[in-house]
């Protein structure tokens, strides 16, 4: 499961779980604007830094539904 960072770890501006925040493969976490401002590359490992997907559900409830749908079959 990713990691999902709270906050930038340039400018330390809140990133939740629904709000906008780009990531690299090493999930270092950076806000929209330091993101435009680095031309979306990290700093620390000089990945490409791809938005990163919103998680809405918390990860209980997800794992209760994949449980639920392998009972049922799906
Ligand atoms: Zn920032
Ligand atoms: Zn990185």
């Amino acid at each position: 499961m990713l990691k999902m960072k709270k906050s930038c770890e340039k400018c330390d501006a809140e990133t939740g779980h629904q709000d906008e925040a780009y990531i690299c493969s090493y999930e270092c976490t950076f806000c929209l604007s330091c993101t435009e401002a680095m031309h979306a590359v990290c700093p620390n490992c000089s990945g490409e830094l791809l938005r990163r997907p919103t998680r809405i559900k918390n990860p209980l409830e997800v794992v209760a539904s994949q449980v639920k749908g392998k009972l049922l079959g799906k």
